[in-house]
């Protein structure tokens, strides 16, 4: 009869949480997963455009029937840093392993030197815009509030900033429209794209005077990280990747009419009246992949509003040590975090990719290790994956590092108590009562699309 079991934390409820908080449960570990918001869903909901309904509807799904599981207890409304100190969660609690799945929210600053200074003031970044984005049709949504303006500069090249172009031109043209009475859906915008939906009216982008968005990349179009290259990609294998990316660009400029300038660095804030009005620019060359000033091409670029979309990092928690813009990762495989013997970080806040399969098969990746290497739990290998080649490793390399540190004793059940009985007693404060199905009907707004 087994005498205690493990208890692992897992701070992020969404995929890569919920998919860790599974693997456990497949192993017989009970977890207890934390996520600061009411609803589980991470970016799936705040970052994912609403645009993509059909998908957004089978992550919640998903996610919702992994946290269902009777071996997790999920904790709402929690905070890392904040209501569950950093310190409290690593020693106080007593828990067997502790895994960050807590995503990238934090955007990764413009280095432009003292334009952060203009945040909120012409300076706008790309996680709260796109939260507005999804949110804002709420009738009580009470976040901060974003203009849809005309000619506004965005600096990016990733996927993420390709969404905020989409978003910046589709309300634009919609706003447009409705003042002259005509409303159209804006997912028929994302659809059908803004020339044809303008020509169903009789109108053309020109009619309505507008002179959309400009992105700003500072390498060439061939290096955006639109598509990856394949493993082990030769040089014809980049040169394909490099037409595809080309490609899908100027399919997203076709359907959504936003300018594009590639080769370009901002170099310094443009200030009037304390708001930021611009941004200098310098044209570059790209030197062994790197993006070079060239000498002699600055201007200047005047601009109502600068949208910053140039990546995600993990956020900043009081107590965790960061490597720049980064938990100190000891290891990008398996997750493990530097300094701590039974931390590792998971997903999104690892891969970096914003990518949700890949958060996916790094969330059931890391766990699995966790259970049998750390825990001596073993589990039926995962079918191959993203992350085949390491666990092959991590299969071969388990037997060992288990003989050599020892599995870790399971919890006495006493201990693993207490641990339940203080995420209830958590849960009974934020007015969650451990019925997921009934908590998601109370949090979520009747009008949320
Ligand atoms: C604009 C945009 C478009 C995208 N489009 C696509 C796409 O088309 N296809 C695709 O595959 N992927 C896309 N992605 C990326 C994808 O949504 C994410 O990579 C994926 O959902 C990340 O999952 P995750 O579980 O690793 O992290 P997250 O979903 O970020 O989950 C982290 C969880 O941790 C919680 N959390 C954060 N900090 C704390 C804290 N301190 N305390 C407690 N909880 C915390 C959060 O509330 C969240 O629930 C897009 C992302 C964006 C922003």
């Amino acid at each position: 009869m087994s005498q205690g079991k493990h208890v692992v934390a897992i701070v992020g409820a969404a995929v890569a949480g919920s998919e860790a908080a599974s693997v456990m449960a497949d192993r017989g570990i009970l977890s207890v997963v934390f996520d600061q918001n009411p609803r589980p869903f991470g970016k799936i909901e705040d970052g994912l455009p609403r645009w993509h309904v059909k998908q957004r509807k089978k992550e919640y799904e998903k996610i919702s029937a992994k946290l269902a599981r009777p071996e997790i207890s999920f904790v709402p409304l929690t905070t890392l840093g904040k209501d569950l100190p950093f310190e409290e969660l690593l020693r106080g609690w007593g828990f067997s392993a502790v895994l960050l799945a807590n995503g990238a929210w934090r955007d990764r600053p413009l280095p432009v030197e003292g334009v952060d200074a203009y945040a909120g003031k012409g300076l706008v970044y790309q996680n709260p815009f796109v939260y507005w984005f999804n949110h804002f049709t709420e009738k009580n949504y009470r976040g901060e509030q974003y203009p849809i303006l005309d000619n506004v500069a965005v600096i990016g090249g990733g996927l993420a900033s390709i969404d905020v172009v989409k978003i910046l031109q589709i309300e634009l043209t919609r706003r447009a429209l409705a003042s002259r009475g005509i409303e159209v859906e804006m997912l028929e915008f994302e659809k059908k794209g803004i020339p044809k939906v303008l020509e169903s009216k009789g109108l053309s982008w020109g009619d309505l005077g507008l002179k959309g968005c400009t992105l700003f990349y500072r390498r060439r179009v061939q290096d955006m990280p639109l598509a990856e290259y394949p493993d082990g990609a030769d040089e014809k294998a980049k040169e394909k990747t490099h037409q595809i990316r080309a490609r899908i660009l100027e399919n997203c400029r076709e359907k959504f009419l936003f300018q594009f300038h590639d080769q370009h660095l901002p170099t310094g804030p443009i200030v009037e009246g304390g708001r930021l009005v611009g941004l200098k620019f310098v044209r570059t060359q790209v030197v062994g992949g790197k993006a070079q000033p060239l000498p002699g091409t600055e201007f200047d670029h005047r601009t109502p509003m600068i949208l910053s979309s140039i990546g995600s990092v993990p956020g900043i928690i009081s107590g965790l040590a960061m490597k720049g813009e980064t938990y100190e990762v000891e290891d990008w495989d398996t997750g493990k975090i530097k300094g701590y013997e039974h931390l590792w970080g998971l997903g999104n806040v690892v891969t970096g990719k914003g990518n949700i399969q890949a958060s996916l098969k790094h969330g059931s990746f890391v766990a699995g290790h966790v259970a049998s290497t750390y825990l001596g739990v073993s589990g039926e290998a995962d079918g191959p994956g993203l992350y085949a080649a390491q666990e092959a490793a991590v299969q071969e390399t388990a037997g060992k590092i288990a003989a050599k540190i020892g599995a870790r004793p399971v919890l006495a059940m006493e201990r693993v108590e207490a641990i339940l009985e203080r995420a209830r007693s958590r849960q009974r404060q934020v007015g969650y009562d451990g019925n997921l199905a009934a908590w998601l009907a109370k949090v979520t707004p009747p009008d949320m699309e």
